[in-house]
């Protein structure tokens, strides 16, 4: 394993523990269970934008699964939070992408940011979709948000 791997293995492995985001979000605009039965992880999350639908202010999860569903979650708070929704849902579409890459090419870091630790998920089918869960959770939430008055 190189030097790098292992670091990522070890974000993952915080991130899993020291759940950022965790918890209840009073006032929120919507949220979206999403369940991965291949390995049972599943999440509850749930957003809050702000009052003219421009900004995610805030987002806050519910959830039970592997250290890479849990973790996954936690670093996409850290990123998501305070973004313009439509940045929202292109990190959501770049993390989608690097998940489909098996493993392949260069993430884009400046988007993914510690997200791109998950690069070496991709090279494992049955994991791709643990690491996926909270970012489809993010995008039905997001919707719902949007449409809802
Ligand atoms: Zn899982």
């Amino acid at each position: 394993m190189s030097g790098l791997e292992s670091l990522y293995q070890q974000l993952i492995l915080d991130h899993s523990k020291q759940r950022h985001g965790e918890g209840d979000l009073p006032d929120a605009d919507a949220s979206h269970h999403e369940l991965n039965p291949t390995c049972g992880d599943e999440v509850t999350l749930a957003v809050r934008l702000d009052g003219s639908h421009e900004h995610v202010d805030a987002i806050a999860w519910h959830g039970d699964g592997c250290s890479i569903s849990m973790a996954s979650t936690s670093v996409l708070v850290d990123l998501v939070t305070g973004l313009e929704v439509d940045d929202a849902l292109a990190r959501a579409e770049e993390f989608r992408a690097m998940m489909r890459s098996k493993g392949v090419g260069e993430p884009d870091e400046d988007l993914l940011g510690d997200a791109v630790a998950f690069q070496g998920v991709s090279k494992y089918v049955m994991r791709v979709k643990c690491a996926m869960l909270p970012w489809v959770a993010l995008e039905a939430s997001v919707r719902k948000a949007l449409t809802a008055e």
